[in-house]
């Protein structure tokens, strides 16, 4: 129960207890498909005594994964398409991805990019593809934000993270610095001093997106990692998946979101899951999560609202899915408040 070295093969998961042994050879069949890691924070978060534990249904590999429908695709939000150099997502003008590291801590049996990630995956970029990166948003002055994503940026060591942040601080028209991680919730402890002085080095805006999907995962360790960023000056925001079996009850999801506030993160988005392959048993319908968001409104205060969020297939990027509030045209609107009640809009005198 004490490991300090992360699971990652089917014997060690036997070992640990987490599948049994009947379970096996599905098992063994989805690690030879997808990446397999579960930190030893989150290992211990584990309740082996509950079927149903939410932090080992986001970890544990399940022979579900190995039912792939025809809808579902390996590069599900359309990176591929938007890649104008390796390593480089522009799909929005004034802001890129940066995909310096295609590894994680743990990886997330749901994963939007689990075709890309892990030890087979694409791997870490090389030195010259890094430069081409870098000439390519020094290039683009439209590019006010660069987003490190991944992978989990955060397992860079700090000093590579200082190099990247210094490279950036040398480009002018890039103000802000974004990190999409897990780490401060599934391996607090790289949370350090060095860690914080790379992130701050540079003098940009930094942000820090921590992707969490259940309140028992801001435990008190990945409380304080995320303290002593958001001490050191980093904003942090929030980033979940609305997943089947994890999140979709509104107990749960309110306490998440109060979870974040309370830990000085601010909810951001919700994401709907991701057509990848082999994740149907963690998708829900749109229209029970929209239920689900509108739930939250009224319920939990409004600092706790996240934004409910589909990536459009085929690279089109984001859209707003959440509950529409307002219907009707201009002059006569029916809108609803919290309860469900409806109201016109102007009122009738
Ligand atoms: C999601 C995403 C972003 C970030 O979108 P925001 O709405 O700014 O959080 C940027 N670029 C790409 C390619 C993305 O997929
Ligand atoms: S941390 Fe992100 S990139 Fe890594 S496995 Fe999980 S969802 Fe995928």
């Amino acid at each position: 129960m004490n490991a300090i070295r992360p699971i990652r093969t089917p014997v060690e998961l036997s070992e640990a207890g987490l599948v049994g042994p009947e379970e096996r050879a599905g098992i063994e069949a989805v690690a030879e498909r997808y990446a397999v890691a579960i930190s030893p924070a989150m290992a211990r978060l584990i309740d082996r005594n509950d079927p149903n534990d939410p932090i080992a249904r986001q970890f544990v590999p399940d022979a579900a994964e190995l039912t792939i429908l025809p809808e579902e695709r390996a590069d599900p939000i359309g990176d591929l398409p938007h890649s104008p150099v390796e390593g480089i997502v522009h799909r929005y003008p004034d802001r890129v991805l940066l995909k310096a590291v295609h590894v994680c801590p743990v990886y997330c049996r749901f994963c939007f990019r689990r075709e890309m990630v892990g030890p087979q995956g694409l791997g870490t970029l090389s030195p010259d593809a890094m430069d081409r990166a870098f000439a390519y948003i020094a290039g683009h002055p439209e590019i006010w934000e660069v987003i490190l994503t991944g992978g989990d940026p955060l397992v860079l060591a700090p000093r590579r993270l200082a190099e990247i942040m210094e490279r950036l601080a040398a480009i002018d028209h890039v103000k802000i610095v974004r990190f999409h991680t897990r780490v401060p919730v599934v391996e607090p402890e790289r949370i350090d001093d060095a860690l914080i002085a790379a992130l701050t080095a540079s003098g940009k805006t930094a942000y820090v997106a921590l992707h969490a999907n259940h309140p028992r995962e801001l435990t008190d360790d990945a409380r304080t990692a995320c303290a002593r960023l958001v001490d050191s000056g980093i904003v942090m925001i929030s980033q979940s998946v609305l997943l089947k079996g994890v999140n979709d009850d509104p107990d749960t999801l309110a306490a998440l979101m109060r979870a974040f506030v309370e830990t000085r993160v601010k909810p951001y988005y919700l994401h709907h899951p991701d057509l990848a392959p082999g994740t149907s048993h963690f998708r829900l319908t749109i229209e029970e999560g929209r239920a689900l968001v509108a739930g939250l409104r009224g319920r939990i205060s409004g600092l706790c609202q996240p934004t409910y969020i589909l990536d459009i297939p085929g690279g089109h990027g984001k859209a707003v899915i959440g509950p529409d509030a307002i219907r009707g045209t201009e002059g006569c609107y029916s809108v609803s408040d919290y309860r469900g009640r409806e109201h016109a809009y102007p009122p009738e005198k």
